[in-house]
């Protein structure tokens, strides 16, 4: 993201969010990947979790990647052992399926088409990746990989079941910033 402020020109700052006062006076947020029952399982101890889920709902604008797509959906399980129990968010109507394309060794890199940002390919990483299965009424499909949803976005909240941060390409970046920057 950093890279994103200098290459945009955007005079913003980045930081970490490690306790509910850090999200008071920010004007966006960012959920990487990881694990999606360790984010949701520490952010609810140190009430980070209730903080973020208020504040997206209040329209803070938000991307959530890979696992952080996971904790912005209303539902998820797991491909292959089924429910998980975990902490959601929910702010974003979607089901997504967890490990969707395998274990860690199954992880890829693949062209995807992503209209909203040009017709340049955008390469997605995909490390152990989640897919979108089931999408509400208010989300729009940003792109798919075959016939699986694996970038979405509803109102302020955007999900990609790749890594961005991992390529060059700061186009889904720059389209995130455009959601903070056009509501100020
Ligand atoms: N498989 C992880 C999960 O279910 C997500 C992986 C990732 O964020 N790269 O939370």
């Amino acid at each position: 993201m950093k890279r994103t402020f200098q290459q945009s020109s955007i005079n913003g700052k980045v930081g970490i969010i490690m306790k509910a006062a850090d999200l008071d006076n920010i004007d966006g947020l960012l959920i990487p990947g990881g694990e999606s029952t360790v984010i949701g399982g520490l952010s609810s101890t140190n009430g980070t979790f209730q903080r973020m889920k208020a504040k997206i709902n209040e329209g803070m604008p938000v991307m959530g990647t890979c696992a952080g797509l996971i904790m912005l959906s209303k539902r998820t399980y797991d491909k292959v052992v089924g429910e998980s129990k975990q902490s959601l968010l929910g702010n974003l109507d979607v089901v997504v399926e967890r490990n969707s394309y395998g274990h860690q060794g199954n992880s890829f890199e693949t062209d995807l088409s992503i209209p909203a940002l040009g017709t340049e390919p955008f390469r997605g990483v995909f490390i152990r990746a989640p897919s979108v299965k089931e999408i509400g009424p208010k989300v729009e499909v940003l792109a798919k990989l075959g016939a699986t949803i694996v970038c979405v976005r509803q109102g302020k909240i955007i999900g990609t079941s790749f890594h961005p941060e991992l390529t060059n390409d700061i186009r889904l970046h720059e389209f995130f910033l455009k959601s903070i920057t056009e509501q100020n």
